[in-house]
């Protein structure tokens, strides 16, 4: 669940690169999307619950998976669920109480799906190019810090 940030820095590209990353990191450890986050135009960091830091090699799969998607120039599309509906596909616990019966949906083709009230792009190749600056662990705490360059 991600809410519209009110920072002027808000970025619907390092958004939509947030909603990517995070099913690239589900798919691959199966622990979550990042539980916290702060997305801003120059640089983002997200956080997830996990038991150790990232290796080198897995920072460069991440980042190879993620271009890939944006490649692939994917649709990002939104759909409306009832909350009940919500409930059945998707983590809707982290909703807040007054986000009412009906769920919005981000759609990134068929890569990802999440309950998400932010901006967004319309296809993936407007988001540019994904790379993650450095990783870090402390208490349980994965932090990923990445970037994006407008160089394709
Ligand atoms: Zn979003």
């Amino acid at each position: 669940m991600n809410e519209v940030k009110s920072n002027k820095d808000y970025n619907p590209e390092m958004h939509s690169a947030e909603h990517i990353l995070n099913q690239t990191m589900v798919r691959m450890f199966n622990k979550g999307r990042s539980f916290s986050n702060h997305i801003e135009k120059k640089k983002s960091k997200c956080d997830y619950h996990f038991d150790r830091n990232l290796t080198e090699e897995e920072v460069d799969t991440i980042n190879k998976k993620v271009n890939e998607v944006i490649q692939q120039d994917l649709p990002v599309a939104e759909e409306f669920l009832n909350r009940n509906e919500g409930m059945t596909n998707f983590k809707l616990s982290q909703l807040p109480e007054d986000a009412g019966d009906t769920i919005r949906i981000i759609k990134i083709g068929n890569y990802d799906a999440c309950p998400c009230c932010g901006v967004h792009v319309s296809s993936t190749k407007e988001i540019g190019k994904f790379q993650i600056i450095s990783t870090s662990y402390e208490d349980e705490v994965l932090r990923v810090r990445f970037k994006l360059a407008k160089d394709n």
